[in-house]
């Protein structure tokens, strides 16, 4: 593939454009022309707004679609990891690839063309790694799949030594980068240490579930900010959940979100698992269970949003499309409708892959096209027409179905 436009296409901000591709890269964006003839390998965009591809920061595909299979008797985050504890036997290689891969094609139909996914890691075995490495690898032409070996507690001591040296095995069985829990560590602060000399040992990066609590009293990650900002370490830190720091006063949210700044820690808000798991306890007046969203943005951290759990214990529902989190953002979380699309779609491309902006020259042309009139209408409908692009390929339209 060599030059290629798409024509007339609507930004958010009402404008037409022609957008230049070269070798599936943005080239450059000029005003629309249109007295110029469209090429046999040009898109005809035909008006129709022009949407950076979503993405998934922050799934568990290897627990895709498991609601049925286990159930989650108290509704909240211990239950539900007890629950997949208890059934990890039932879980087999063949049955992991077949549910993450169709997980993964709904996702893609949706808009996705990058999943972060977490793989959990049970008494010394990396079947779930192993097992989402094939279905990355099977994708490989159709979405970017990343993974994390979920490393299971306590991470410290003597007891710890399983942990870390699965985490190892994770590395060289396929997964990207690692990650866990240290808030359900015997010591939380002492797992974030351990977490981050892993990472540079397996020279990887890492995404960690950060305070997955409404207990104000739990604040690992003011920790884990001071702790990277004085060990300097080379991997990327993401620090996912992060719902007890909405929690804090303002002002402790105000010091932390400074601190994460410092730190080059971003951080990802999965507000469906976190508003279905936390508050049960709160029967009148209840938290939402996001993070300090508000502080975090004021002080410029990177925030993403994600959907996390799929149809599993942790999350009965979802439906495998970043408009569902974009949403929620809007509803529970006061976003704008353009920045909650923005925290599910090109900041996760900025971040994670480190791709240049939407439409900067150099950048990735993953985009959708939509009739939708605006990015508002297109997450309120959240079924109108996508046509999903990936290296300006078309991989999906859903007007042929
Ligand atoms: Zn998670």
């Amino acid at each position: 593939m060599s030059t290629q436009i798409i024509r007339n296409a609507r930004l958010s901000n009402g404008s037409h454009v022609d957008v230049y591709l070269n070798e599936g890269t943005i080239e450059k964006v000029n005003a629309y022309d249109s007295a110029s003839a469209i090429e046999m390998a040009d898109i005809d965009a035909n008006g129709q707004l022009l949407l950076p591809a979503l993405a998934e920061p922050h799934a568990h595909l290897d627990k895709a679609f498991l609601a049925e299979r286990i159930h989650n008797p108290t509704g909240d985050l211990m239950g539900a990891i007890n629950a997949i504890h208890a059934s990890a036997h039932t879980l087999t290689f063949d049955d992991i690839v077949e549910r993450a891969s169709r997980a993964i094609k709904i996702y893609i139909k949706n808009g996705v063309t990058r999943i972060r996914t977490h793989a959990d890691t049970f008494d010394g075995s990396t079947l779930q790694v192993r097992a989402l490495r094939q279905v990355a690898n099977n994708f490989h032409d159709e979405c970017d799949i990343e993974i994390c070996a979920l490393i299971q507690w306590p991470l410290t001591g003597k007891k710890g030594e399983p942990s870390r040296i699965l985490a190892e095995r994770a590395r060289a069985d396929g997964a990207d980068l690692i990650g866990g829990c240290p808030h359900l560590d015997t010591d939380p602060t002492g797992a974030n240490k351990v977490f981050l000399s892993l990472a540079k040992d397996l020279d990887c990066n890492l995404d960690l579930h950060v305070d997955e609590t409404l207990n104000a009293d739990m604040l690992s990650l003011r920790d884990l900010a001071k702790r990277v900002i004085a060990k300097a370490p080379k991997c990327s830190v993401t620090a996912s959940h992060c719902v007890s720091l909405g929690m804090q006063t303002k002002k402790v949210q105000k010091q932390v979100a400074q601190l994460l700044v410092e730190a080059n820690i971003a951080v990802v808000t999965l507000p469906q698992t976190n508003l279905f798991l936390q508050g049960r306890e709160h029967q009148s007046a209840m938290p939402r269970a996001l993070t300090a969203l508000c502080a975090l943005r004021e002080a410029g951290v990177t925030v993403m949003a994600g959907g996390d759990n799929l149809q599993d214990p942790f999350n009965p529902m979802g439906r495998a499309d970043p408009l569902e989190a974009a949403a929620l953002l809007v509803s529970a979380g006061h976003y704008f409708p353009e920045d909650a699309y923005w925290a599910v779609s090109s900041k996760v491309h900025e971040c994670i892959a480190k791709d240049q902006p939407f439409l900067a020259a150099g950048s990735p042309a993953h985009f959708i096209l939509t009739p939708a009139t605006s990015i508002r209408e297109f997450i309120a409908f959240a079924n109108q027409p996508r046509h999903v692009y990936r290296r300006g390929i078309l991989i999906y339209d859903s007007s042929e179905t």
